[in-house]
């Protein structure tokens, strides 16, 4: 990923804001500034807002053969949440048994490292999922 994009987007990855359209409802992350729905009755709408950080997962994989800068990760799973708000998301589920991994199971957001460049580069940071325990 470019450094650049990658800190420019910072705010938005780090306190998940998000943008919900003020015509129909639909919630946007990353925040855009035309609802893909409504298109021209949408413009000057678009209201800000944060995620909550809580969801449902819809769908995982356990990842068995990770690229190098992953393997220390590896069994790891992928997971697509639908958060409350509606939207999408896809990141690393952690701190539970990809054997216990269920859909359906709610999960939250918490910022983790993601990545570095190279030995002594620029540690990234970013959302991961981890269960919502009762
Ligand atoms: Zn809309």
């Amino acid at each position: 990923m470019a450094t650049a994009r990658f800190w420019r987007d910072n705010p938005s990855r780090y306190n998940l804001k998000a943008v919900r359209c003020g015509n129909c409802g639909k919630v946007f992350f990353p925040p855009r500034a035309v609802c893909s729905v409504c298109h021209r009755k949408s413009i000057g709408k678009m209201e800000c807002m944060s995620l909550k950080g809580e969801g449902e997962l819809i769908s995982f994989s356990v990842v068995h053969d990770a690229p190098s800068q992953f393997e220390i990760h590896k069994p790891y799973v992928v997971a697509i949440v639908r958060m409350d708000e509606g939207v999408m998301l896809t990141s690393q589920l952690i701190d539970v048994d990809p054997k216990e991994v269920r859909i359906g199971m709610r999960v939250r957001t918490t910022l983790r490292k993601v990545g570095e460049d190279g030995p002594a580069g620029v540690i990234y940071y970013g959302y991961k999922f981890a269960p919502v325990r009762a």
